[in-house]
């Protein structure tokens, strides 16, 4: 298959704007390859990939970004700005899509999936988020209503935030298992791991740490200043650890020596890569039994699912943590997770969305 794929239009493809869509982009491409697909990737400039082969292209667009849509009013009317990144990507993916036979899109806005009525070319979307956009959502049932195979999700949980898709695809996600090693010891620090930003919940994982008497690692790039600082006032000196935002080889070997990671999101997470990349070092997860994260964890083997905000079941089950057997978190990421599980999952609904687009 040659497939066109349009890239997050927030950040450049390892600026950690775009959040996991820049590694569940390049997962999906290394699984691609090791098929023997061919793939285009529309991009915006500066954007970096760590494979190269004759298979893959990185195209650049340059343009004005526009804010995510988890950062918006959920009714906010959509907004294109005079030289929209977006609209330059979409642009080049249909040049690029006229000789091949699908665009896959992972940015999460309007454009792009108001296209699949008005082009030729299938274009399937992977939708990255929940509900978070009313316009956004009513096109989606609009689109589906014509082309129900167009749209795949991460998790079960996700796509019940878009009630109208009956029996919904769900991709999972994936990652290169070689680029986690696996660390066996079960006395290290506390982790969390995200983008700082209001929707993912530090606060609380903060809370825990405070009351555990201990520091919290925290990766990940800062997004909101203002919340950042907000936290770190709530707290005494020292709790909060800021380690910045790290390339996944530095990230995944820091991780894989943490005891737990907590994982508190507030929205309902679309997935969490960030939960399975602990899993697959090794390291159990005590997360919210909300979004993703509670479709991945198996309570009692791989982590352990807390009631959605109540800091004192994070904190009962983190003091239980070491009842986990890491070995089986690192299991479950090999059976369920790797990037060639997901990439036959996303070529078997490519498939499906060329036949159905073609009848
Ligand atoms: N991440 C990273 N370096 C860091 C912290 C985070 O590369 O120091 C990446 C991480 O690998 C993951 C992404 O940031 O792919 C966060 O994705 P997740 O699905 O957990 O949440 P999202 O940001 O998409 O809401």
């Amino acid at each position: 298959m040659h497939i066109v794929l349009i890239s997050t239009p927030i950040g450049f493809l390892g600026s950690g704007k775009g959040g996991g869509v820049e590694l569940t982009l390049k997962s999906l491409v290394i699984g691609l390859l090791a098929k023997g697909h061919k793939v285009d990737i529309v991009a915006p400039k500066n954007s970096k990939l760590l494979e190269s082969s004759k298979k893959i292209k990185l195209h650049f667009v340059a343009g004005k970004e526009q804010k995510s849509w988890q950062h918006q009013d959920y009714y906010s009317l959509v907004s294109i700005p005079d030289n929209s990144l977006l609209s330059g990507m979409v642009e080049k993916a249909i040049s690029l899509g006229e000789k091949a036979d699908i665009i896959l899109n992972f940015s999460y806005d309007w454009l792009p999936i108001w296209m699949t009525l008005n082009i030729n070319i299938p274009i399937a979307h992977l939708i990255s988020m929940g509900s978070e956009s009313f316009v956004i959502r009513n096109l989606i049932s609009n689109v589906y209503s014509k082309y129900p195979y167009n749209f795949a999700f991460h998790s079960k949980i996700q796509a019940s935030d878009y009630p109208f898709i009956e029996n919904p695809i769900i991709v999972g996600n994936g990652f290169k298992l070689s680029n986690y090693i696996f660390q066996s010891s079960k006395n290290g620090p506390l982790g969390w791991v995200g983008r700082v930003a209001p929707e993912k919940g530090l606060e609380d994982a903060a809370y825990v740490a405070n009351a555990l008497g201990e520091k919290l690692n925290v990766w990940g790039i800062v997004q909101d200043e203002s919340y950042a600082l907000k936290i770190e006032k709530l707290f005494s000196p020292g709790i909060l650890e800021w380690k910045g935002f790290l390339e996944t080889d530095k990230l995944q070997k820091e991780l894989g020596t943490c005891r737990a990671l907590i994982n508190t999101p507030k929205w309902n997470e679309a997935y969490g890569n960030v939960v399975v990349e602990a899993l697959a070092c090794g390291v159990p997860v005590v997360a919210y039994r909300r979004g993703g994260p509670s479709e991945i964890i198996e309570h009692g083997k791989t982590g352990y699912l807390a009631k959605p905000d109540d800091k004192e079941s994070l904190l009962g089950y983190l003091k239980i943590i070491n009842q986990i057997d890491r070995k089986c978190c690192r299991e479950w990421v090999e059976n369920n997770a790797s990037s060639n599980i997901f990439a036959s999952k996303v070529v078997n609904w490519l498939n499906t969305v060329i036949k159905e687009n073609q009848s």
